[in-house]
């Protein structure tokens, strides 16, 4: 394949987009990585002392929950792990895998050499560049929108014959299916969700599910080996390792995340503010939106556009408000029949205005009614008065 930076990549409508990115200057790759030394944040040794060691051997074998036994020779040797689209994501998942003691190589739409170089993390300027390095795992951060053309254009013939592909979607059977289509047989694919973000995950990751599904592994030798030890590193990070279905994923996601996110959207459009006697439950409401419109735009439509189960959700959502409206105006209706046909006084109403004051039973003028609270009880400034007029 052509030489071609990752600006190549992108469809003509974000044309105006990349026009407005800062000008990426394409080194040549042995200049601008030859003499940079492989930075490792953690060594080998370091890693094998330390006590919160995974089950290795179990993950590769499928158990990530079994008791822990090392594998000395897989520690020893850190993994090489390309990720392609470093934005919010790139960036944040780079972090755990440089904590691991793995290599971390990087190329994105955008230039992040400087991010790059201040976290010891190489940055390669075009996609070819980056293959040319023969990762053990590529894996893929882009937005969900721009995955596929993303990549359609790695040069898959510049990797290793037995390359494994990861990718961290937030929806999982459009890139299974993407990667099963447009990787040679012998490359691995492990699809694989961190149920968590910069936000959420800011303070460490323990505890926080990470799906993955072993699309195709082969059972032994050395891409068995290279997965087990990428999946550690989230192990080892403390998340809840999950091994689910990528079907199973999308039908869990859209009833759970997909729904967080858009309550989070249509809250963001109330422009909620803070007020001196926030409940628990407002503040939650606040976090959520603060967390939910810190993702992008592009996220929230991938996982609309790229999960067959999101639409469903999107009208069971719209049934919902609906049945809670019901219900409210439903009683308001029971009672203005109450008032209008029956015409049975109304609670909190004084006993002496009922008798006298027939308006009391009625609704007031339509100018008057401002809020819903005027359909529940008679405005009570309008009955005082007309007490008072009776008894004058
Ligand atoms: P995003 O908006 O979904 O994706 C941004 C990334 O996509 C950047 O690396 C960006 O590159 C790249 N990109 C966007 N449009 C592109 C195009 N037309 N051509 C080439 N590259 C393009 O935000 P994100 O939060 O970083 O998410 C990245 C991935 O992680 C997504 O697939 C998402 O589903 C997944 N994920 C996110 C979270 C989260 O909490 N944010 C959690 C789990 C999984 P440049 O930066 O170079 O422009």
């Amino acid at each position: 394949m052509a030489s071609s930076s990752i600006h190549n990549l992108v469809h003509s409508k974000d044309t105006m987009h990349i026009a407005t990115r800062p000008k990426i200057t394409t080194l040549p790759t042995k200049n601008l990585f030859s003499s940079m030394p492989m930075r490792h944040t953690r060594s080998a040794k370091l890693s094998r002392s330390s006590p919160t060691r995974p089950a290795l051997r179990a993950v590769a074998a499928g158990r990530p929950n079994a008791a822990r036994e090392p594998l000395n020779e897989l520690e020893e040797s850190p993994i090489k792990i390309a990720i392609i689209g470093f934005g919010n994501f790139g960036q944040f998942i780079a972090g755990g895998i440089k904590r691991q003691g793995h290599i971390v190589l990087a190329t994105s739409r955008s230039d992040y050499s400087e991010y790059c170089n201040q976290h010891g993390i190489q940055f390669f300027q075009s996609m070819d560049a980056i293959c040319e390095e023969q990762p053990d795992v590529v894996l893929v951060c882009s937005s969900i929108l721009s995955t596929e053309s993303v990549l359609r254009a790695v040069p898959l013939h510049k990797l290793k014959p037995d390359t494994i592909f990861a990718d961290v979607l937030s929806v999982k059977q459009f890139p299974r299916n993407l990667l099963l289509e447009v990787l040679p047989s012998g490359f691995g694919i492990v699809c694989t969700h961190p149920m968590f973000g910069p936000e959420s995950g800011k303070h460490g990751w323990n505890e926080l599910p990470f799906v993955y599904d072993k699309v195709r592994v082969s059972n032994d030798g050395m891409q068995a080996r290279r997965c087990a030890q990428f999946l550690s590193i989230f192990e080892r990070e403390g998340c809840r390792m999950v091994e689910m279905s990528c079907e199973e994923h999308d039908r869990h996601a859209a009833g759970s995340q997909f729904i967080t996110h858009t309550i989070g959207r249509i809250l963001s459009h109330l422009e909620l503010e803070s007020t001196p006697i926030n409940t628990r439950g407002y503040e939650t409401l606040l976090k959520l939106t603060e967390n939910t419109i810190s993702d992008s735009f592009d996220l929230y439509y991938g996982l609309f556009m790229y999960n067959v189960n999101a639409s469903e959700q999107i009208e069971n959502l719209d049934r919902a408000f609906e049945i809670v409206k019901q219900k409210l105006f439903g009683r308001l209706h029971d009672i203005l029949r109450k008032q209008i046909v029956e015409r049975v006084p109304m609670q909190g109403v004084p006993a002496r205005g009922r008798e006298t004051n027939i308006s009391n039973y009625f609704l007031a003028d339509a100018g008057k009614i401002t809020t819903l609270s005027h359909f529940a009880s008679p405005a009570q400034d309008e009955s005082r008065a007309d007490e008072a007029t009776l008894s004058s």
